[in-house]
């Protein structure tokens, strides 16, 4: 596990792009996607370019951004040229630092080797690729449009094109997934010597084709003893090869995690683009619509789209921060903790909910700094949840 000691965290910020489109929607899939129409291409792209161009001159602080991160959806569904325009739009717009990591979010299907050469050489320095299995009857119940040849293809070609820092996204804890079937895609996952890992368990969201059709809610829920077991044997395969668990579900080589996840954890600001897209900036939440149609007439009439704004109240930072960084295996500086929440070393310390986790050996003190240890990892959420309920109650 990582020592004590977090990445370094200057003032920057991050972009996130939103891309909406993809082949066809997952039976598991939340997000604000819809399925690709080609057509729409040059109108999202035009109407983004007008949102990234009137952020900058209404909202803008001048911090430097260190991550352009471009994700969805399926961004790899856009030309080479639209994405050229869009990073060209944010470079032309934001002060960018000097090595700016760029990453895009790429799905194995349709994608060619000219295509990953192309995103190299027009300044992509990071690709996510959407493996998720090399199982085909694993990605078939996942409704996932690749195969396992798709998959291999991909990573093969990312890498020939020059490509070093990858992320490759890892599906566990579906009711078809076994130990052995697990273990064999993580063996097939670090054959490819990935800078990054995100592992996901599968969770079924309301609304979603999972949800309404089947009944994997209920046995992921029975099953949740093995799927914490089964997670706690991924991440000793992966650290004994030298990846990293960093986050609950994020695992990378040193030096190798993500400028984008570290800004999210580190209060930094980012700025969101794209119908649903998220941001924060300034002490403010910004949650533009999800409905593309209300996003792109609101730019296409030279106005910011509509969105959900929120002050964050002091609560709020306060359970932020502990939700984010308990998430961490950096935990907290007891400094950091006072600016965020008011509370001091000794008055968190005798929360009830930090004393029954310290017995409990889900957390370790140190004089300055308070983390969760891999098996309290597992339960941050949860553990999060208790001790913010307990904080509210000293400040109540
Ligand atoms: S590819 Fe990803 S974003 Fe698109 S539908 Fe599937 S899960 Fe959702």
């Amino acid at each position: 596990m990582y020592n004590f000691t977090p990445p370094p965290s200057d003032k920057c910020a991050g972009i996130y792009i939103h891309v909406p489109f993809c082949t066809k929607i997952c039976p598991f899939c939340s997000f604000p996607v819809f399925r690709n129409r080609p057509d729409l291409h040059e109108t999202y792209v035009s109407a983004l370019l007008k949102e990234i161009e009137l952020t900058s001159a209404q909202r803008y602080a001048g911090t430097p951004i260190t991550s352009l991160y471009i994700g969805g959806g399926t961004p790899s569904l856009l030309s080479v040229e639209n994405l050229v325009r869009i990073v060209n739009h944010v470079t032309k717009y934001y002060r960018v630092a000097d090595r700016m990591t760029v990453s895009l979010e790429c799905n194995p299907e349709g994608i060619v080797p000219e295509y990953l050469y192309a995103l190299k050489n027009i300044g992509i320095t990071r690709l996510s690729l959407g493996i998720q299995s090399f199982d085909d009857g694993i990605l078939h119940r996942l409704g996932r449009v690749h195969n396992s040849e798709d998959c291999t293809r991909i990573v093969d070609a990312a890498q020939d094109a020059g490509f070093t820092n990858i992320n490759l996204d890892l599906m566990y804890g579906t009711p078809f997934h076994t130990a052995d079937n697990t273990m064999r895609d993580v063996e097939r996952f670090l054959a490819y010597r990935p800078a990054h890992i995100s592992a996901y368990a599968l969770t079924v969201e309301p609304g979603t084709r999972f949800a309404v059709k089947t009944d994997y809610a209920r046995q992921i829920e029975q099953q949740s003893g093995a799927i914490s077991e089964i997670f706690a044997v991924i991440r000793d395969r992966l650290q004994g090869a030298g990846i990293y668990l960093y986050e609950v579900s994020n695992f990378a080589a040193p030096g190798a995690e993500s400028v984008q996840n570290l800004l999210y954890w580190t209060d930094a600001d980012y700025y969101g683009f794209g119908p649903g897209a998220h941001g924060k900036t300034g002490g403010q939440r910004r949650a533009n619509t999800s409905n593309f149609r209300l996003w792109q007439q609101a730019l296409h009439a030279d106005r910011l789209p509509p969105a959900d704004e929120e002050t964050l109240t002091p609560d709020n930072r306060r359970d932020e921060f502990l939700m984010i960084r308990l998430r961490t295996v950096w935990g907290f500086d007891f400094d950091e903790l006072h600016t965020h929440t008011g509370l001091t070393r000794e008055a968190f310390l005798a929360l009830p909910a930090v004393q029954t986790i310290l017995r409990a050996d889900y957390a370790e003190l140190r004089v300055h700094r308070f983390r969760l240890t891999p098996s309290g990892l597992m339960l941050a959420d949860r553990i999060a949840a208790d001790i913010s309920c307990d904080a509210a109650r000293l400040t109540a």
